[in-house]
């Protein structure tokens, strides 16, 4: 019966492999989540990045429900030493916040001491300067702005209708599908293009969803909040040559030192699917002495990590776990349970 439900919670989450996750994850020692964006309103019609925010009052759940589902929130400090331990230790959870988005100032960080929960920022230092491009966003909102999108090419420029949701959405997905195959150089060319014929000013649309310096620096100072590096251009590592791929991660840290008097001893590599970063990146951050990386690839944390800390699996707290299907079972703990390492029938 309680099965049924744990299963339930998983094929909300459109997981396959049902049962061997379940029974994965009745071992692990915790998990870390990921969150980007928490705002209030909720999104668009068309709004293809979505998925990439929470609300502030399921940020909230996710915090009481986590300590009432007895397990601890710690820090990526407290995580590695319990995925080091060879003891059984009190399972816990690890909040990381990928990008530094001038919303969890707002509505992320309250939540997060008013509940006096540990977390992790993870932040791309170009995109504090205002100097980087937020481009996945940037293309949801040129295609959202107009309903005809001007698409400059080689051969002239494409004419492409976006009148409709079902419009944007296929191109989106074509042009997101586009810029994710180019080399990183001539996908800063290519948005910077597309931007420029939509009237949109790149540097301008990051500095108004990124931090900047001095509002960063509220969570350079506070205790709960532990900074960690995200590449200076949140480039697609694999994507560089090996010694750019170095540089985006050995500068982003040297810049945080240099601004915060700290270099951060937690790494998350941008995009992080197994597409993103593989073993030569993961060689990389071992080598350049990180105490953790994170990926986005999906997993709790198990015992055999501490080989891997450079390495790490997340689960993703995002949109797509605000359904409401999920959400019902997430928050009777259910989830938390099948995490814990309850006995779990899963015959
Ligand atoms: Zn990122």
């Amino acid at each position: 019966m309680r099965y049924l439900v744990y299963r339930a919670a998983f094929e909300a989450l459109a997981l396959p492999g049902v049962a061997p996750l379940v029974r994965q994850f009745s071992r692990a020692k915790g998990v870390i989540f990921t969150l980007h964006r928490v705002l209030p309103e909720p999104p668009a019609a068309f709004a293809p990045n979505a998925i990439l925010q929470v609300s502030p009052n399921f940020l909230e759940a996710a915090i009481v429900k986590s300590r009432a589902a007895g397990f601890d929130i710690v820090d990526l400090d407290e995580a590695a030493r319990r995925v080091e331990s060879a003891e059984r230790t009190k399972p816990f959870v690890v909040f990381t916040f990928d990008d530094a988005y001038r919303d969890n100032l707002q509505y992320a960080l309250p939540v997060l001491k008013k509940h006096n929960a540990p977390f992790t920022l993870f932040v791309p230092t170009a995109l504090v300067d205002g100097a980087g491009q937020v481009w996945w966003q940037a293309l949801e909102d040129i295609i959202a702005a107009n309903k005809v999108v001007v698409v400059p090419g080689p051969g002239g420029p494409r004419y492409v209708d976006a009148a409709t949701t079902r419009q944007k959405q296929s191109l989106y997905d074509e042009l997101y599908a586009a810029h994710r195959a180019m080399p990183e150089p001539e996908r800063v060319e290519a948005i910077r293009a597309l931007a420029g014929r939509a009237g949109i000013d790149l540097d301008a649309h990051c500095r108004a969803l990124i931090m900047d310096w001095s509002e960063l620096k509220t969570f350079a100072e506070e205790p709960l909040c532990t900074i960690g590096a995200h590449t200076v251009h949140h480039y697609e590592l694999s994507k560089l040559p090996g010694e750019d791929m170095r540089l985006e991660i050995d500068q982003s840290r040297s810049i945080i030192k240099a601004q915060f008097g700290e270099a951060p001893a937690h790494f998350s590599y941008p995009i992080g699917s197994p597409v993103a970063a593989g073993p030569r990146e993961f060689a990389t951050v071992k080598e350049l002495g990180f105490r953790t990386a994170v990926t986005t690839r999906p997993g709790g944390l198990y015992r055999e990590h501490a080989n891997h800390l450079e390495a790490l699996p997340r689960i993703s707290l995002n949109g797509s776990f605000q359904k409401e299907s999920f959400l019902d079972v997430f928050l009777t703990g259910a989830f938390f349970s099948v995490l814990s390492g309850g006995k779990v029938n899963v015959g």
